[in-house]
């Protein structure tokens, strides 16, 4: 794994995409014979969403879901909804990071509230620390720290979702300043 002054890669690509893996069989396990709706909270959990969803081998369909966040708190808005009704469907939301629990929280009140049958969460990253409030992570891919992280699917100011793993913001004032930070990880990818 490569460190730079300003970032460190934490979850290499290879990690990321076994662990993946897992969570798709562990999926597919669970949900034999009562087909699952994923909802992929757009837009950090795309990379993740589109790997799990191709390692279920179930009849699967797969919506996206767009928000707004208004400050703390968990104040949300839907930028985005669903085009798929949820009502009676065993709703599976892929997110690629839970924080604080807000977000998530009013997630499953949303989709209890409009009818679903079951609905489970799957997450890439978990930062248990943070939690405020309590909420269930049925799959969750890796515990990690306190940390801003960046890449396979998370944004710093709306860049680096495309990066292959997961990296660390040590220095938030440097790393703002640093516009070789992709050519840094490609170079580290080789
Ligand atoms: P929560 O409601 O759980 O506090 O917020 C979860 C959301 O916060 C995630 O979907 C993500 O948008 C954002 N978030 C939390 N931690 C990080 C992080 O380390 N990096 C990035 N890019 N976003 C994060």
């Amino acid at each position: 794994m490569t460190t730079l002054d300003y970032a460190t890669e934490v979850i290499p690509e290879t990690d990321l995409l076994s662990r993946v893996a897992e969570l798709g069989e562990a999926i597919t396990h669970d949900f034999r014979g009562r087909d699952p709706l994923f909802v992929i909270m757009l837009n950090g959990s795309v990379p993740f969403g589109a790997d799990l969803v191709r390692r279920v081998d179930l009849p699967a369909e797969v919506d996206f879901l767009g928000l707004n966040r208004f400050g703390g708190g968990g104040r949300i808005g839907i930028a985005m909804d669903l085009s798929t009704p949820v009502l009676d469907r065993n709703v599976i939301l892929i997110e690629d990071i839970i924080d604080t629990g807000l977000t998530l929280t009013v997630l499953r009140r949303m989709m209890t509230d409009r009818g679903a049958a079951t609905v489970s969460t799957a997450a890439l990253l978990d930062k248990t620390r943070r939690r405020v409030t309590d909420v269930p992570v049925e799959y969750r891919g890796f515990e990690v720290g306190d940390e801003y992280l960046v890449g396979y699917g998370l944004d710093w100011r709306g860049l680096y979702r495309n990066l292959r793993s997961v990296w660390a913001v040590l220095d938030q004032d440097v790393f703002a300043t640093r516009t070789d930070f992709l050519a840094a990880t490609l170079s580290a990818r080789g």
